[in-house]
């Protein structure tokens, strides 16, 4: 395994060096081999712990903590990693990737953090997140779990867990917001073509770039919304440059459909509510064009037209991507403007009888949605596609199965009881989620009133 710390060169200004802080007892408790062997990292099991816990320094690694700021719940502050350390860059194949240790200790920017993660959040960012990737949406990815063998304190005594966090860079709308309020415009161009140069080779000058970073957040966050992902803390510092999803804090799959959902505990005001994240989308964007403004143009009033433009471009392809990803889940390819209203009608039903999000889009690709409530809806739908066709298409763009809240709950409480089988299980469970499988049909079911989880938390 070769590193190369091509951030931590960049110098003072973006980032902090900084060791992790060595943990009692480290013992390995997930280990991803698949990713692994993708990346090329080879660890002895027993070395393992030692290296993912931040115990040990992979040779060739100069960690640091990234400096970025963030507007959180819309509120502007200065934040940095402040308990998320970064090793270093891998090199593979596929090009450099960030192994970054979460819960490795405090760094400069940890304000009044412990720099510690617990054991229930670090569970839920590795089911999710590998579950993410196996719908084929862009992420970063867990490598490996680790419980640090510390009691940490929050409302309760919880145990230290560390999660080791791979990502093509954790380079965030934050990141460049920060040196726009710092007025650093020399580093705020470095970064940018640091972005060039590492996500976005064919830009051509930096308002492709924006462009090309709005892109991938219009079909990233589309991609969410088709299978009833809620981030839960669409902060700007949540937000990745290179459009993976990224910081599994209170996230969550809705169960029956619900524009309004929201689980974060945290979230009071619903601002990141399911149908609020293509908007939240835009705004945290807006908020990117405006640290873009001096690379735009030197005449402030045109940087500012470029700007606009590029945000209503946003807007438009979001609306695009919706259409067909939307439209697929209906079998529908090639989707007309129209395709839109037949989209919209189906998720009224399932508003207004409180249906479940995921199956019943699997319900009607297996015709066994009841008619009585569906019958017009079908009607149309039948008229618009060709059903055996259209049952091919559902069948490649439905997820039979999502982590669904109460059983990933069920997981973190076992898990705190010390057994793991439960997320072992959850893990295969999601590696094929468009294939039906019998031996899992249990976790294919919503929760019984008296299973339900109304609140997640991000456990800081
Ligand atoms: P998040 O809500 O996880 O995106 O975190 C927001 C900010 O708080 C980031 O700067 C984190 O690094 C920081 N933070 C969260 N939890 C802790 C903690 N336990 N100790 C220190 N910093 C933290
Ligand atoms: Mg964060």
């Amino acid at each position: 395994m070769k590193f190369q710390n091509t951030y931590a060169d960049l110098g003072h200004k973006f980032c902090a060096h900084q060791l992790p802080t060595p943990v009692a007892n480290p013992r390995l408790i997930k280990f991803n081999d698949e990713l692994a062997s993708d990346l090329g990292v080879e660890f002895l099991k027993e070395e393992a712990a030692q290296f993912l816990s931040g115990n040990q320094i992979p040779e060739g690694c100069e960690p640091i903590a990234q400096a970025y700021a963030g507007h959180q719940f819309g509120h502007l502050n200065i934040l940095g990693d402040g308990r998320a350390i970064l090793l270093g860059e891998i090199e593979t194949q596929k090009g450099l990737f960030d192994m970054v240790l979460k819960g490795a200790g405090r760094t400069p920017y940890s304000r009044g953090g412990d720099g510690r993660a617990a054991i229930g959040p670090v569970m839920r960012e590795y089911i999710v997140s590998e579950a993410m990737h196996k719908f084929g949406i862009p992420t970063t990815r867990a490598l490996g779990f680790i419980l640090t063998g510390e009691h940490i304190m929050r409302e309760e005594i919880l145990q230290g867990a560390v999660l080791t966090r791979i990502a093509t860079s954790h380079i965030r709308v934050g990141t460049f917001v920060y040196f726009s309020v710092h007025r650093e415009f020399g580093a705020l161009k470095q970064l940018a073509d640091y972005v060039i140069n590492r996500h976005y080779p064919s830009a051509q000058n930096y308002a492709q770039l924006l462009e090309m970073i709005c892109s991938n957040q219009a079909k990233l966050i589309a991609k969410w919304m088709s299978i009833g992902f809620i981030h839960g803390v669409m902060n700007t510092d949540n937000m990745a440059i290179s459009g993976e999803t990224i910081d599994y804090g209170p996230c969550a799959f809705m169960d029956e459909y619900n524009p309004a959902q929201v689980y974060s505990f945290i979230d009071k005001r619903g601002r990141y509510q399911y149908q609020n994240q293509p908007t939240i989308g835009a705004w945290n964007l807006a908020r990117l064009a405006e640290a873009f403004l001096p690379l735009l143009d030197e005449n402030q009033e045109k940087a500012v037209e470029f700007a606009n433009e590029i945000i209503a471009g946003f807007q438009n392809q979001y609306q695009n991507q919706w259409l067909f990803e939307f439209a697929l889940k209906l079998g529908i390819e090639n989707p007309k403007l129209e395709d839109g209203d037949l989209i919209n009608r189906f998720l009224a039903i399932l508003h207004e009888h409180n249906l479940d999000f995921t199956n019943s889009f699997i319900d009607l690709c297996n015709n066994n949605l009841p008619s009585e409530i569906f019958g017009d809806f079908l009607y149309e739908w039948e008229n618009r596609v060709d059903v055996n066709k259209a049952r091919e298409i559902m069948k490649k763009s439905n997820p039979q199965i999502i982590p669904r809240n109460h059983h990933i709950a069920k997981a973190i409480e076992a898990g705190e009881n010390g057994d793991f089988s439960i997320m072992g299980r959850l893990i295969k469970a999601y590696y094929k989620p468009y294939e039906f499988n019998a031996d899992y049909k249990d976790l294919y079911l919503p929760p019984r009133e008296t299973e339900r989880v109304e609140n997640t938390f991000c456990g800081t």
